[in-house]
């Protein structure tokens, strides 16, 4: 057959992937991966809420009220009041006017790109946006034309070469997924504002951990209110599951009305939205599981300079370590793997050729102990295999 052969390519290539099971555990940042007690580095859980206790009960009362299911789509029989006070409370934790949620993050680019844009609109993408960005964006039929990676004259120039269309919508993600920086949105927003273009930022990484309260990239740059269309996952820091898209209310009311992804699917299970509403007051209540996770990760990425690797990130709990060809970023990932610590390699496509690597992340439950381990880890595994990283 032929995806036996696609298959044998992949292998060829170091491109192959397989299934690991893991299991998070209560205590301290570690996981059950193959059965193996690891430290979990791995995890988009940044402020540990998908195994806390509050967040866990709050599932589990809003499943023995409603449901394990919600019977159907939202506009149908699927709505209940907890959709409706999610929906509500993200509106408040962004500061915007309205919100709705989606069945994941990737369904929420995918609802609005292919709603709000179409055929002679104009969408201006960051290279490195995320896959459900760029999938948004190829079936929203609308002219899209990629900048390069946070260039801001890149990004004028061709503001300034591709006019003449209906709407022009300037999409980044806010923290990018796999570097860890964040989006230069000052300069962005200007742009935006100088050229007429909406903007839409993915915060999907930011959410919950970027700015005093959380509330995501805007408030990080104090620009709060700036930003047309806010998108936000309820599965990294909300630890639960599932997207949603802050604004204003006709733009919420629009999505509700010819959002596909919105109305063709059943709407999130009832255990899922009580765990999401019990994860945002704790992300409003708690800031310093944010403070802790700050000053870890940047404790980690000086560190992991220091020693002489190519490091991205900084300012979020995403981590990169560059190691270039996908057989580098594995055998780093397994000689990690050795000392205990679950960091997988990434590889093409999810990053740019000849930039593989190991996505580190921290949560809110690591401890210094934790970070210690690591770094002598990378250490021990720098004098050993020098290619790595050079
Ligand atoms: N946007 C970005 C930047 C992401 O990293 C992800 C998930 N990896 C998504 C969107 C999709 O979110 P979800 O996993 O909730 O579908």
């Amino acid at each position: 057959m032929i995806w036996d052969q696609e298959l044998a390519a992949l292998k060829e290539k170091g491109l192959y992937r397989q299934l690991q099971s893991v299991e998070t555990l209560k205590e301290d940042g570690q996981a059950l991966v193959n059965g193996r007690k690891m430290l979990m580095f791995a995890s988009n859980n940044y402020l540990g809420l998908a195994q806390d206790q509050r967040v866990m009960e709050a599932s589990v009362q809003a499943t023995a009220r409603f449901g394990a299911g919600s019977t159907g789509s939202r506009l149908t029989t699927g709505h209940s009041i907890i959709h409706g006070n999610l929906e509500r409370k993200l509106a408040q934790f962004k500061q915007t006017e309205a919100a709705i949620v989606m069945n994941t993050g990737y369904m929420a680019n995918m609802a609005v790109l292919t709603t709000i844009v179409g055929k002679g609109d104009l969408i201006l993408s960051d290279e490195r946006n995320h896959a459900s960005i760029i999938d948004g964006c190829r079936l929203s039929r609308a002219e899209t034309v990629i900048y390069s990676h946070a260039d801001l004259a890149d990004l004028e120039m061709k503001l300034q070469s591709n006019r003449g269309f209906k709407k022009t919508l300037i999409v980044t993600d806010g923290v990018f997924s796999m570097d860890g920086d964040i989006a230069s949105l000052p300069g962005i927003i200007d742009l935006a504002e100088r050229y007429g273009s909406l903007l839409m930022v993915d915060d999907a990484h930011a959410t919950g951990v970027l700015g005093k309260d959380g509330r995501g990239t805007s408030e990080h740059f104090g620009l709060k209110g700036k930003v047309d269309i806010e998108m936000g996952t309820l599965s990294k820091a909300i630890g639960a599951e599932g997207g949603f898209i802050a604004g204003s209310k006709s733009l919420i009311d629009y999505l509700l009305n010819e959002a596909r992804p919105f109305i063709f699917s059943t709407a999130l299970s009832p255990g899922v939205v009580a765990s999401a509403l019990a994860a945002v007051d704790i992300i409003l209540t708690e800031p310093e599981r944010r403070v802790r996770l700050q000053n870890m990760s940047r404790r980690l990425y000086d560190e992991l300079t220091s020693l002489g690797y190519t490091v991205t990130g900084g300012d979020t709990p995403i981590i990169g370590i560059i190691c270039g060809e996908p057989e580098q970023a594995t055998l780093l990932s397994q000689e990690l793997h050795t000392y205990g610590i679950y960091a997988p390699a990434i590889r093409p496509p999810t990053v740019p050729i000849g930039t593989s690597r190991i996505r580190l992340t921290l949560m809110a439950e690591h401890r210094e102990p934790h970070i210690d381990h690591v770094i002598s880890a990378f250490k021990a595994i720098r004098s050993t295999i020098k290619r790595i990283g050079t």
